[in-house]
């Protein structure tokens, strides 16, 4: 017996919650040159970002044009500000911080998820989203691909299964 995301923002907010997916114009120290520059081999050269908005745009901006997307099927719905692309905790902790809460600022934004991996996830990052998750609910995912050493070499991602363990 599980409950899925979708029925327990139904019973918690009365609607549908759709995920909006931003792109914080970050980048990967797997793609920069920090630890490589041809990314994991399951990665687009997007970043895994192929359903978000368009970067050049601010996070208000962006907000919009995702609403405009599923506006039809959600007229009056609550939405999850979703930082997709590339590593959305590569940056500082105050520039995070700005980014994320434009992104919680509307009323209809009734959360905050973002995509990041565990090696840039430093202490300060953790505190600054504690502080966010009690103006709103912030959920983090990280991906963990394989729990097998010889994958984790073949796919290039550029940290140790260990260092997912520690966070
Ligand atoms: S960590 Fe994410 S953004 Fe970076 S190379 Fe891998 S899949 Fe792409």
């Amino acid at each position: 017996m599980y409950t899925t995301a979708n029925q327990h923002y139904r019973e918690k907010y009365g609607c549908k919650v759709y995920r909006l997916s931003l792109d914080g114009g970050f980048t990967c120290p797997n793609r920069d040159g920090t630890l490589g520059r041809g990314g994991c081999v399951f990665c687009a050269g997007d970043g895994s970002g192929a359903f978000a908005a368009e970067r050049g745009l601010s996070i208000p901006e962006q907000l919009e044009q995702a609403k405009t997307l599923v506006r039809e099927k959600n007229p009056d719905g609550k939405y999850i500000a979703y930082f997709q692309a590339f590593t959305n905790t590569y940056a500082p902790a105050p520039r995070l911080r700005e980014l994320f809460s434009q992104a919680m600022e509307p009323e209809e934004i009734v959360g905050l998820s973002i995509g990041t991996r565990p090696d840039c996830l430093e202490p300060e990052k953790v505190a600054m989203l504690s502080r966010l998750n009690r103006v709103k609910p912030v959920t983090v995912e990280l991906g963990l691909q394989t729990i097998h050493p010889e994958s984790v070499s073949y796919i290039r991602r550029g940290y140790e299964n260990e260092v997912y363990w520690t966070r």
